[in-house]
């Protein structure tokens, strides 16, 4: 297993961390690899990486799905960063063949942040195949 950190921008930020997961799993031929957040208020989805206005209307489209003045019972007053992120969830798995994580060509991989800005541990684990 690798692992690398994340700092993030702004309390919701989708941060592309493509080129980091491709460099942790250097060296690896066929299998997957499971990209995971251990944050509940951090998630990591797969979606466009050209046009940025996708990401902003992703973090829109959310805040009108789960505003956080909902009548939540939660202390800490995070309880919209919490929802987001469980509904991203906190792993993606992409197939690796040739040594190539199998992206489409017009997907990037992102931490979804909700609760920022921090700094956020990426696990990732190659799942080899025999
Ligand atoms: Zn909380």
């Amino acid at each position: 297993m690798r692992s690398f950190e994340v700092r993030t921008p702004r309390r919701v930020a989708f941060v592309d961390i493509t080129a980091q997961v491709t460099a942790a799993v250097e060296g690896h031929g066929e299998g997957a690899a499971v990209v995971y957040v251990p944050h509940t208020t951090a998630g990591v989805t797969i979606n466009e990486n050209v046009d940025p206005s996708v990401r902003a209307d992703l973090e829109m489209a959310l805040e009108r799905l789960v505003p956080s003045d909902l009548p939540f019972t939660h202390l800490e007053g995070n309880s919209d960063a919490h929802t987001k992120a469980s509904l991203m969830g906190s792993s993606a798995t992409i197939p690796l063949a040739g040594g190539r994580l199998q992206l489409g060509t017009w997907q990037g991989i992102y931490l979804a942040e909700f609760d920022g800005p921090r700094t956020r541990r990426v696990l990732v684990s190659v799942l080899a195949a025999p």
